[in-house]
Order: C-alpha cells, then sequence, then structure tokens
C-alpha cells in the first residue's frame, strides 16, 4: 500500500539525540532554586517518568509540587516558580530540531502528504506546543501526557492516524525507537523505520528498543527517499 502519511516521533527523532550529563545538568538548573540535592531530584524526575507522561501528576506546577513532596521536603511556592521557570528553559533547548527537520517536513508536504508527531512527552512540551515552529509544520499531534497513554499502546497509534485522515497501513513511522514505538507503530500496520543517526547511541531515552532489527535510516532527509 502506498504512503500517504508520514508520523515522526519527537525526541531523538525531529530532535538531536540528549545524553545522559544533559538531563543531569537539567535536574541541576530545576534542582537549585529547590534546595533538593540534584541525585534526588534526577531519580524524583527519573522514577516519575511513565506517569509524567500520561498526564498523572497534572501540568508542571502541579507535577513538580508533588516530586518536592516525594523527595520529603516542603514546597516553597517562590522557590517552586523558580524551579518551573528553570525546568521549561531548560526543556527548550531540547526542542530545538535536527538541521534537516524542516526542510524534510516542508518536503513531505509539499508532495501532499500530511505530517503527524507522536510523542511520549511530558508537561513541558504540551504546554509549549502552540508556540514552537514545528506545531505550524504538521497536519496532526498526539502528546502522551494529553491523552492519558505511552508507547506502545495501540490507541496511540491509531489516533494519530485518524488525526491525518489515514488508515495505519498507509503511514510511515519514523522514530529513534523511544519507548518501543517502532515495535507498536509496526503492529498498528505502519510500516515503521528507525531514525539510526550518527548521535543515536549516545541518546539517553526510555525504554529504547535498542533491539530493533527493521529498516533504518540514518538522518531524517532519507525519508524523502522513502515515499
Ligand atoms: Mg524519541
Amino acid at each position: 500500500m502506498p504512503v500517504s502519511a508520514v508520523v515522526f516521533d519527537f525526541f531523538g527523532t525531529l530532535t538531536p539525540s540528549t545524553p545522559s550529563h544533559v538531563w543531569d545538568d537539567h535536574a541541576a538548573r530545576s534542582a537549585a532554586p529547590l534546595g533538593i540535592p540534584v541525585e534526588t531530584w534526577r531519580a524524583a524526575l527519573d522514577v516519575s517518568f511513565p506517569e509524567r507522561a500520561i498526564g498523572a501528576l497534572g501540568g508542571l506546577t502541579e507535577t513538580f509540587r508533588e516530586l518536592v513532596r516525594r523527595c520529603g521536603h516542603d514546597v516553597d511556592e517562590a522557590a517552586l516558580a523558580a524551579a518551573c521557570a528553570a525546568r521549561m528553559t531548560a526543556q527548550r533547548e531540547l526542542f530545538l530540531l535536527r538541521d534537516d527537520a524542516v526542510k524534510t517536513l516542508t518536503e513531505i508536504r509539499a508532495r501532499g502528504l500530511p505530517v503527524g508527531v507522536l510523542s511520549d512527552c511530558s508537561a513541558e512540551l504540551a504546554e509549549s506546543w502552540l508556540s514552537l515552529p514545528l506545531a505550524e509544520l504538521v497536519d496532526g499531534v498526539v502528546l502522551s501526557c494529553e491523552v492519558g497513554r505511552r508507547k506502545p499502546d495501540p490507541e496511540l497509534f491509531a489516533l494519530i492516524a485518524a488525526r491525518l485522515g489515514a488508515v495505519p497501513q498507509e503511514c510511515l513511522y519514523v522514530g529513534d525507537g523511544g519507548g518501543h514505538e517502532l515495535t507498536g507503530a509496526s503492529s498498528c500496520g505502519m510500516t515503521a523505520y528507525m531514525l539510526r543517526a550518527h548521535d543515536w547511541a549516545g541518546n539517553d531515552a526510555h525504554s529504547r528498543e535498542t533491539d530493533w532489527s527493521g529498516p533504518a535510516v540514518r538522518s531524517l532527509s532519507e525519508v524523502l527517499d522513502l515515499l
């Protein structure tokens, strides 16, 4: 069946990989105003990802309030606000796209195919989405924290296909493999390609399927050759 829509993962796919030391730095920046040791705060962030990714802890402020409590600290509202601001600044650095992303997305749409984004993400991306240039470059988006489901939940793949006006069997899915998304997309009938870019090995992602044996591309631009 010919491809009639293309779905991209966000983190580590449309954006560059994020090594562990960057996550450490980001944790340090939001831990500082709270007076919480960075290792404790980083662990609280990591352990809570499954909850944060399905929006179970609310927006960013509510989420951080709960994490502060879990770290055994009292909540100081001014410190909480400063920590949230530091977190958003740090996260926005992660929302910058790969060099060939805009050109690739623009070309796909120029060929008449809708483009979608399906991301396992927490409140920061959802709260920023409409202000990102990327929002203008895609025809549909599904963010896990807004839907209350994480990859590889089949409902997510069905939902993004529907938002693009396509059936999954007509969709090409491209991702770095986080959240076992490639297996999830394939199971739903999509044709899945791993983006195994030059920085792939250094990416620190949750539940990445490093054993993916299916097809791969080495850059976003290569996706154009598949259409
Ligand atoms: Mg990813």
